[in-house]
């Protein structure tokens, strides 16, 4: 095993993680021509119409390494590790293959490479839209793993059945970028593997083979092509319950009604908040 036997794409793989933010947005910028930052610092492209909004965030927990270890698994594929912290490949690996999606296939979406998911989505709540965009359904990129989803409580029945029977497996999690905006545009998400394990933790890696896998299975997500609605708003009042007490309430409407004020839309839940 060389460092000669690393591809284009393998070593381009490694410059996504090892880079900083700062970095691979110049480089993102300068690669995908028409991308733009907005002004909490998400980058935005529009390849064909948007149909679908697909998320990766650029930001990591620790700062980023200063070199990747690269080895093969058992069964042969590509690894990349490190030495004391993260390499971070959640979620520059997500990065990666947005990327990649945006410069090699042909499909209908809006790319956001987001800031701020670590700390709570304060990219994804913040996001400047230039026009209203009518999203079938929200795609993170990711995940954990190389075959698996995860819908926390963004998923109506139906979009997790067509999701499902595509051959992934269901896994279940906490946040992600996808549960800010399939609120915001009311419509269902999901996030879906990138090859990385173990997050968040000194032993993380990326099965890189996994990850540009990964890339066609994204594909068969992204063919769905049908808009599939989740109305939040009555689930705020059919299981109001379970879904918040008072203070968390007031910060959704609070959250929605500046998004409606975007729109230049009325205040959807003054009469009855
Ligand atoms: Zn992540």
């Amino acid at each position: 095993m060389t460092e000669e036997s690393l591809t284009f794409e393998d070593k381009e793989i490694a410059y996504f993680l090892i880079s900083d933010i700062d970095k691979l947005k110049s480089y993102l910028l300068k690669k995908i021509k028409g991308a733009k930052e907005d002004k909490v610092g998400n980058i935005h492209y529009v390849k064909g119409r948007g149909k679908i909004l697909v998320t990766a965030h650029l930001d990591t927990v620790f700062s980023p390494p200063k070199k990747v270890y690269y080895s093969y698994t058992s069964d042969k594929k590509l690894k990349y590790s490190g030495e004391i912290n993260p390499i971070g490949a959640d979620d520059r690996a997500g990065c990666w293959a947005l990327y990649k999606h945006i410069k090699e296939t042909d499909k209908d979406f809006y790319a956001i490479f987001t800031v701020g998911e670590e700390t709570g989505g304060y990219g994804a709540q913040n996001a400047v839209f230039d026009k209203k965009y009518d999203f079938q359904y929200i795609v993170s990129l990711d995940r954990y793993g190389a075959n698996n989803v995860c819908f926390y409580d963004i998923a109506t029945e139906e979009f997790r059945r067509d999701v499902l029977a595509l051959g992934f497996e269901e896994t279940f999690g906490g946040f992600t970028d996808a549960c800010v905006f399939a609120e915001r545009f009311n419509v269902c998400g999901v996030n879906v593997s990138v090859g990385y394990m173990q997050a968040h933790t000194s032993s993380e890696y990326l099965i890189v083979d996994d990850l540009k896998d990964s890339i066609y299975k994204h594909m068969k997500i992204f063919s769905l092509n049908k808009k599939y609605v989740y109305d939040y708003y009555d689930d705020i009042y059919m299981y109001g319950k379970y879904r918040k007490d008072y203070y968390d309430f007031k910060a959704y409407y609070d959250f929605w009604a500046k998004y409606d004020k975007y729109l230049g839309k009325e205040y959807r839940y003054q009469e009855k908040y």
